[in-house]
């Protein structure tokens, strides 16, 4: 089946192709200025019905604008740790890069929910020489995490010269990229983009995906092709009601993950960013699941369960403990 043509960017956008109601439309027209739509080719004919794990993840809901006393504005308090823009250092022998902050898809969960344009976030070329420049000067920081935003959406021009720098600093010895790409637009891991990954440096994918459903037939090549180019694939999800927060969704996902060649790495408790409430899934229901998950799934499959602590100390897990 022929993958639809573009990727849709606002509330019209979703209504032509059936994904909302006209009677939703005025409430997500006002939402998407503030919290942005991006539904790529490939994710669009990965949802059956709005309603299903693919679609609740991009499609807008009017409970968006719904705040609740505990979210926070920046749940996982990056800010304080930020010694100069575009750089995130919490732990003392890794940093995170944030070259952009434009995301191939605007999950609907995503603590990061300002609005950001296709192209918008990217930092200037002033500003990356001044983040690669911070890494020079800290021999301590081994490590660079490339998130954003999408790392993946960088040209491959420009993610090469990024990575090309770091890994030419003496210290640093392992690169680490997030993303959604592979999974939610594989055809963005293009012969050009694979050769700026080939590096002499260990370099660490942490491919993002919430449901098996999310892997259409062209993340298995895409997934393949980064293995190849002796990239090493890990997964992190997100636990979310209504996407993965069943035994069955989550199996799924994590043996969906392993046929993919990807390690499951991190399940990540929701943060708590402004009107993300429906898709919180408490504790307790989290740790009986993932009890249920033990032995029934292979340990190879077997992720870590995270919550970001508020404050900025960092990821703390969760258990379960026996
Ligand atoms: C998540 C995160 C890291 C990476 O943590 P790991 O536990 O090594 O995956 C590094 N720095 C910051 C600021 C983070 O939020």
């Amino acid at each position: 089946m022929a993958l639809p043509q573009k990727t849709l960017r606002d509330a019209a956008a979703l209504l032509d192709a059936g994904l909302i109601t006209a009677a939703a439309l005025p409430a997500l027209s006002a939402l998407q200025s503030r919290y942005a739509i991006a539904l790529t080719p490939e994710v669009q004919a990965r949802i059956a019905s709005p309603d299903d794990p693919v679609g609740r993840q991009y499609i807008p809901h009017a409970d968006e604008a719904l705040s609740q006393p505990h979210e926070m504005a920046d749940p996982t308090a990056d800010a304080p740790f930020t010694p100069i823009k575009g750089v995130v250092h919490r732990y003392p022998d890794r940093a995170l890069l944030k070259p952009l902050l434009a995301c191939p898809v605007y999950c609907r969960f995503c603590f990061r929910r300002e609005h950001v344009g296709p192209d918008g976030g990217l930092l200037n070329e002033a500003e990356l020489e001044a983040a690669l420049g911070w890494f020079a000067a800290h021999p301590e920081v081994g490590e660079v995490i490339l998130t954003g935003g999408d790392p993946l959406m960088l040209s491959p021009r420009r993610l090469a010269h990024i990575l090309g720098r770091l890994a030419a600093l003496p210290h640093i010895h392992t690169l680490r990229i997030h993303s959604r790409v592979p999974v939610a637009e594989p055809s963005r891991i293009t012969p050009e983009l694979l050769a700026a990954l080939r590096l002499e440096t260990p370099l660490y994918l942490c491919v993002h995906a919430n449901h098996a459903q999310e892997f259409g037939p062209a993340a298995g090549p895409a997934l393949r092709a980064l293995h190849g180019a002796g990239v090493v694939l890990l997964g992190q999800s997100v636990l979310l009601a209504g996407v993965n927060d069943s035994l069955a969704a989550l199996e799924g996902l994590l043996r969906t993950m392993l046929a993919h060649r990807i390690k499951p790495y991190y399940l990540h408790a929701l943060d708590a960013a402004p009107g993300t409430a429906r898709f919180a899934v408490p504790d307790a229901r989290a740790l009986e699941l993932l009890r249920s998950l033990r032995g029934r799934v292979s340990g190879l499959a077997w992720p870590v369960f995270v919550r970001e602590t508020a404050g900025g100390a960092g990821k703390r897990p969760l258990g379960p403990a026996w």
